[in-house]
């Protein structure tokens, strides 16, 4: 990145945005010699979105948990008016505000709604819609894009249209900060249930507030009283009995109680102070995207700051474009999107994904510049850590550097819950401890690998394993699962971790995957795979594990790769070759080979 620093950086405007020419009136901030993109931010006192965002300008694309170096850091520091010394340690000196000026305006909340399945959250998104949309010609078909707008007391208020936890987590997991409310949607005559909780664990571990929708309350059996006091069991208490809790009672089917739900969510959203810049070139996230068959690939972009317009060049996630129109949730083609304003967007060259970010930039010639850096870069950063192992907190822990270490824990019976909770949460001084975020029993699940990668956090299994689809997306997002079946064994770990002590341990570090075409005989009893590389690489020294449909059934090293009869050393992906393994004859087509080293973790 040094060689880089002389290049001018893509300016997004003329207007002077990027303002740091002053630079003998900067002030200095000290960082490390590699430090993690939510650590420059904590530093800078902006949000970690921010930072990525800088970091597309200038060509870099990391997510939040990703390592930059100093060289990087400071050139980032300098666009939010820093100037950054190396430290070997950071020192604390956070900013109360950005460095960037700007005036701000006030902007619509944006909802997410959560809830135990069917408790609601279809039924109140669909309610809301079909009576508070903006709907200025009679019988306007809404759109589904992804978000949607109503409006009451000729204010607006945007609702994210994919319901449930899962999603809002995984948008923070990629470093998108989507949501700045929460409605708990709880059935009237059901109660708190499992995914009551999961929900509101995830809202809380991002800091989201809650307001209460008590659904269904048109219901015979329906019981208010006996959600409020599950509620204020798990510290969620609601105004009426002294907390701060918003708490609304409302029967999606009947439509009651929605005007009230919405008037109490703008009071929350005033209380927030939600403010946006809108006179800056427009920022934001994408909600939804996918293919249309003829209209090419489409996004449902969130507006965040500034103002998106027809022609505006775009740097979308992995991709560009130009916005050649855009439509609001009515399915009407507009001419601005202001902020918290949900549109779809016409003209990307491919597909973005959901939670990538989206930056205006000045023209063409300028995104295609910061996508070849981006690529250039993203190569450097292929290898580098990504998440935290605990042996890497307990590094950072004696460092100083981490004051709170997240867990998610998972245990097989309920019953042991609170022992373990307990004992984990005793560990710990005033310096650092241990925040149990959610625990539950039952297996690992993905919501949960989500949950801990959004906050940096570990998951411990107290005799719990994980499902197939979740061991995959801890592996793939190298989130670190510990499996314990001894409370003392467990407590043990986590304390030395605290204490900085623990022992660097060895993780893997995937490098490749091959799914098995054919399965061949050679010699006598030799067994090899014909297979086809998908990702990364095979690799003849790489330890190797086969996956039948996600579950790992053996483990040992590469013990041949031919390719047109030939030994090699590797293969890249999209390239077929035959792979022998170790003591294992048992292939099957369809299976999964992981091609993997191990790497001490420090
Ligand atoms: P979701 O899984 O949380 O999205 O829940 P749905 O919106 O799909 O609703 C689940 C079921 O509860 C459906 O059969 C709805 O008709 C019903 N339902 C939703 N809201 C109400 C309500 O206010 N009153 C009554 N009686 N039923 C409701
Ligand atoms: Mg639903």
């Amino acid at each position: 990145m040094s060689d880089d620093k002389k290049e001018p950086i893509v300016k997004q405007d003329k207007d002077g945005q990027e303002g740091n020419s002053a630079s003998q009136e900067l002030s200095q901030v000290d960082m490390p010699s590699a430090l993690s993109v939510k650590q420059l931010a904590d530093l800078l006192g902006v949000g970690a979105v921010e930072v990525i965002k800088q970091l597309m300008r200038n060509g870099v694309m990391a997510n939040i948990n990703q390592a930059i170096d100093f060289d990087t850091a400071a050139v980032i520091a300098a666009d939010f008016g820093y100037k950054a010394n190396k430290q070997p340690v950071p020192v604390q000196t956070k900013p109360s505000a950005t460095a960037k000026g700007g005036k701000l305006s006030p902007c619509p909340p944006v909802i997410t709604i959560m809830g135990h399945v069917d408790h609601g959250k279809t039924s109140l998104l669909d309610a809301i819609r079909q009576s508070n949309i903006i709907a200025s010609e009679a019988g306007a078909i809404t759109q589904h894009i992804g978000a949607y707008q109503a409006e009451v007391n000729e204010r607006r208020i945007t609702f994210l249209d994919t319901p449930g936890h899962e999603a809002f987590t995984a948008m923070r997991a990629r470093g998108a900060r989507a949501t700045n409310i929460a409605v708990l949607v709880v059935a009237a005559d059901d109660g708190v249930m499992p995914q009551t909780v999961e929900a509101i664990n995830h809202a809380r571990a991002a800091e989201v507030p809650i307001v209460v929708a008590i659904n269904k309350i048109d219901k015979a059996n329906a019981n208010p009283d006996r959600i409020k006091q599950q509620l204020a069991d798990l510290g969620l208490i609601v105004e009426e009995w002294g907390g701060d809790t918003v708490c609304v009672p409302i029967s999606a089917k009947k439509r009651q109680g929605i005007d009230d739900l919405l008037e109490n969510l703008l009071l929350v959203a005033d209380m927030l102070e939600l403010k946006a810049e809108p006179d800056c070139p427009a920022e934001g996230i994408v909600i939804e995207a996918r293919l249309d068959k003829t209209k090419g690939p489409l996004a449902t972009l969130l507006v965040q700051k500034g103002n998106l317009k027809p022609s505006d060049n775009l740097v979308i996630g992995n991709t560009w474009g130009k916005v050649k129109a855009m439509f609001n949730d009515l399915g009407k083609q507009i001419r601005k999107a202001e902020p918290a304003t949900p549109v779809e967007v016409l003209g990307m060259n491919a597909v973005p994904q959901a939670g990538d970010s989206f930056v205006v930039v000045a023209n063409e010639r300028a995104a295609r510049t910061v996508l070849e850096k981006q690529k250039g870069v993203q190569q450097g950063f292929s290898t580098a850590a990504k998440t935290l192992s605990l042996t890497d907190l307990s590094t950072q822990i004696s460092a100083g550097q981490v004051k709170e270490l997240n867990v998610v824990l998972k245990t097989d019976v309920q019953g042991s819950i609170e022992p373990v909770k307990d004992s984990l949460e005793q560990l710990g001084d005033e310096k650092i401890r241990v925040r149990v975020i959610h625990s539950g029993s039952g297996s690992i699940t993905e919501s949960d690998v989500l949950l801990a990668l959004a906050s940096k956090g570990i998951i411990i299994g107290f005799n719990s394993r994980p499902e197939p689809g979740a061991h995959r997306l801890a592996d793939l997002e190298g989130i670190n699962i510990r499996y314990y079946s001894v409370i003392y064994e467990l407590v043990n770990d986590v304390d030395k971790a605290l204490k900085g002590m623990l022992e660097p341990t060895l993780t893997d570090v995937i490098e490749g995957h091959a799914e098995v075409l054919a399965v061949f005989t050679t010699g006598k009893k030799a067994k090899v795979a014909g297979v086809s590389v998908k990702e990364g690489k095979a690799r003849r020294d790489a330890l190797s594990r086969v996956l039948r449909q996600g579950e790992s059934i053996h483990e040992s090293r590469v013990s041949s790769l031919r390719r047109f009869k030939e030994d090699i050393r590797e293969v890249s992906a999209g390239l077929e070759c035959g792979v022998g393994i170790e003591n294992f004859l048992d292939f099957q087509v369809g299976d999964v080979i992981q091609f993997y080293r191990h790497e001490k973790v420090i």
